[in-house]
């Protein structure tokens, strides 16, 4: 069983983009910078910001974090995304989900321009997505494939079973993993809440990635021998143990499915730390742009 380490590929992937801006700066041109906008305090939101943030400084980009108060209304954070879209400085800017409920998420995602949406969230790089044309792609489906591709997983032609039908993560994925591209031409389905007999489905895949945030949910008896296993799932579970009264869960419970698998990513230290890298790979990629 190989562990597809998650960490220590964003590590070699952030060196690659660490390079990229010495380059940028040794020829004068401009720093990537990235934004990311936080409203309210929720915890893991709060993690996830800081973490990219971090991430940041250590690979020689500039970054702003915009923090507003859970009261903001949606107007000021509209606002905020239009300063963001005209500010020549910012190559790219995230605004950190989920939002507060008196604000519509739809409506401040389609504010940001989709030249700048490093999380390839807007509807534009979604449908450029599913017609295969350059865009940002998602940060962690895009972090899903490169992982796969740099441990060579065999994709072409394999049964891939992706459960979960989310926007951020299932949906994408099963596009990306489908079409004629790297980590791709694949056999996709796509289970989801009202998928029947799913066991059936999960024992035939060669590669089954979990994203329903159900901790613990893909168990042993629910794949065959030599499957590879992408577990997306992150979940708080109460832990008294631990010193922050929780664990990190993933959708898959490691042990016994573990035993079967050829490939498989941890929890935590597997498709999170991936889905910063490839954010960072973005906004690189919105910088050379600006640049040239
Ligand atoms: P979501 O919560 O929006 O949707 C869950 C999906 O799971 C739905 O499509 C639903 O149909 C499906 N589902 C629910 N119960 C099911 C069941 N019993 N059988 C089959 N399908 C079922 O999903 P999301 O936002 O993609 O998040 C999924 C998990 O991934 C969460 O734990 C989230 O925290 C995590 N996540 C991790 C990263 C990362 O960087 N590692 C990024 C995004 C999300």
């Amino acid at each position: 069983m190989t562990i597809l380490d998650g960490k220590k590929t964003s590590n070699d992937i952030k060196d690659e983009i660490a390079e990229a801006v010495k380059a940028l700066k040794s020829k004068s041109k401009k720093t990537p910078h990235l934004a990311a906008v936080l409203v309210g305090t929720d915890g893991a939101s709060m993690t996830y910001v800081n973490a990219k943030v971090k991430a940041c400084e250590r690979i020689g980009f500039n970054s702003t974090l915009i923090d507003l108060p859970e009261n903001t209304s949606e107007e000021n954070l509209l606002e905020n995304i239009e300063k963001l879209n005209n500010d020549n400085d910012i190559d790219g800017f995230i605004v950190q989900l989920p939002l507060p409920k008196h604000i519509d998420e739809q409506k401040v995602l389609m504010a940001v321009n989709p030249d700048k949406d490093v999380d390839g969230f807007h509807p534009i790089n979604v449908g450029k997505m599913t017609l295969d044309l350059p865009c940002f792609l998602s940060a962690t489906p895009f972090g899903i494939l490169e992982l796969l591709e740099r441990y060579k997983v065999e994709t072409s032609g394999a049964n891939v079973v992706v459960i979960g039908r989310s926007h951020i993560v299932g949906r994408p994925l099963s596009i990306l993993m489908s079409q004629k591209r790297k980590a791709g031409n694949a056999t996709v389905t796509v289970a989801h809440s009202r998928t029947k007999n799913l066991s059936e489905i999960t024992q035939k895949a060669d590669i089954i990635v979990a994203a329903l945030g159900i901790p613990e949910f893909l168990t042993g008896d629910m794949v065959k021998e030599g499957v590879t296993i992408i577990d997306v799932g992150i979940t708080r579970v109460p832990d008294e143990t631990k010193p922050r009264g929780y664990r990190l869960a993933g959708d898959v419970h490691f042990e016994s499915v573990g035993k079967k698998a050829s490939f498989i990513t941890p929890v935590p230290g597997g498709v999170g730390p991936m889905t910063i890298a490839m954010l960072l790979k973005n906004t690189l990629l919105a910088c050379q742009r600006n640049n040239n």
